[in-house]
């Protein structure tokens, strides 16, 4: 059996009991990992003055993948984010996030199967942002011809290994001409070399409508930092909520898996936090370390764990614990 090696950040709040599920989990599909286990985040700022040591990114550089809980960031003030410069600094350009309903999962939709891929490294996450004079601030949104076309061959490409037949790109380049203008361009550049596969534009505000109406119309969803952002959690609010939807950071050297949700202060050390979608990201690691066998076998496990109502979390309605659920699914591997 391949031992691989993978970095582990627990992260904050729920992060350590959330990842610790996924260890066990990884572990039962019998896949042999030895972990890189780093920290980062805000307990690390206060010993470090950052919340992002060099350790931890010469570790992911070294076993150029990683399992990463939440890293919860200041409102306001305070550190600059640990997930933001990590994306920036590794260059992990591609954030992918499948929503998918997961039978079993209460939610008010039955088909929804989709992939968010947003743009992770520029646009308003730039972090340039300055005051003018007293009252006045400006944020500048940067976007590139080459990180532009380098996220929608990204998402063209995965629609043609997934054969999913379109690809929408999101913007709001009716307002925002040159940088949403210069996003949708590429992305029209880039369809052209995908003749089997559809371009569709939608802007933003439609899209957010369309996404609660008539999910199940889209495929492949394109679209910059911000929106990416704010459509992966009405995404995740589409098939049961932040605690069941994975996600995974990719660049050309190194793959940073990570859950959509943050840190939950509120239900940290309670040992109730919903595992599922820091095992779904887990299982997505291991289907990109080439043991597609056990991703798929992680992926059955959780859907029939969820599917006995015994086993739900609090967010899902159910009065299951973080344990009890992470052992339904480990039991399920190990039958
Ligand atoms: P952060 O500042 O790290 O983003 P946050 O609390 O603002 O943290 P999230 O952690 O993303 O934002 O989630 C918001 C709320 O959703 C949480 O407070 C929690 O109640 C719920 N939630 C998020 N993740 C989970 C989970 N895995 N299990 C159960 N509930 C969750």
């Amino acid at each position: 059996m391949t031992t691989h090696h993978a970095t582990l950040i627990p992260g904050d709040g729920i992060g350590p009991e959330v990842t610790d599920a996924a260890l066990r989990v990884v572990e039962a599909a019998g896949v042999s990992i030895e972990w890189e286990r780093v920290e980062a985040g805000a307990d690390i700022f206060l010993k470090h003055g950052t919340p992002l040591p060099d350790e931890v990114l010469n570790s992911i550089r070294r076993t150029r993948v990683a399992l990463k809980g939440p890293i919860g960031t200041p409102i306001g003030g305070g550190f600059k984010s640990a997930n933001v410069l990590m994306r920036q600094a590794l260059d992990l350009y591609a954030c992918v996030r499948p929503i998918r309903t997961i039978p079993g999962v209460p939610c008010r939709y039955t088909d929804v199967d989709f992939v968010i891929v947003r743009e992770n490294t520029e646009g308003l996450y730039s972090g340039l942002e300055h005051r003018v004079t007293t009252g006045v601030v400006e944020s500048l949104k940067v976007v590139t011809e080459t990180a532009s076309l380098r996220i929608a061959r990204y998402a063209f490409e995965l629609a043609r290994q997934q054969k999913r037949p379109s690809v929408a790109a999101i913007h709001k380049a009716n307002i925002m001409k040159l940088s949403d203008g210069l996003f949708l361009e590429c992305a029209r550049r880039v369809a052209r070399d995908y003749p089997e596969i559809e371009l569709r534009e939608l802007i933003i505000d439609n899209c957010a409508m369309q996404l609660v109406t008539k999910p199940e119309q889209f495929q492949v969803l394109l679209m910059d930092n911000l929106y990416g952002d704010i459509l992966s959690d009405l995404g995740a609010g589409l098939v049961g909520g932040l605690g069941v939807v994975p996600g995974s950071n990719v660049g050309t050297d190194c793959a940073v898996f990570e859950a959509v949700h943050g840190s939950a202060p509120d239900l940290a050390g309670k040992g109730l936090a919903n595992p599922t979608a820091v095992i779904r990201s887990a299982g997505l690691l291991v289907g990109h370390l080439g043991e597609t066998d056990a991703a798929t076998r992680i992926e059955r496990a959780i859907e029939a764990a969820l599917a006995d109502p015994k086993n739900l979390t609090g967010d899902l309605g159910g009065k299951a614990t973080t344990r009890q659920l992470t052992d339904a699914v480990v039991r399920g591997l190990e039958a």
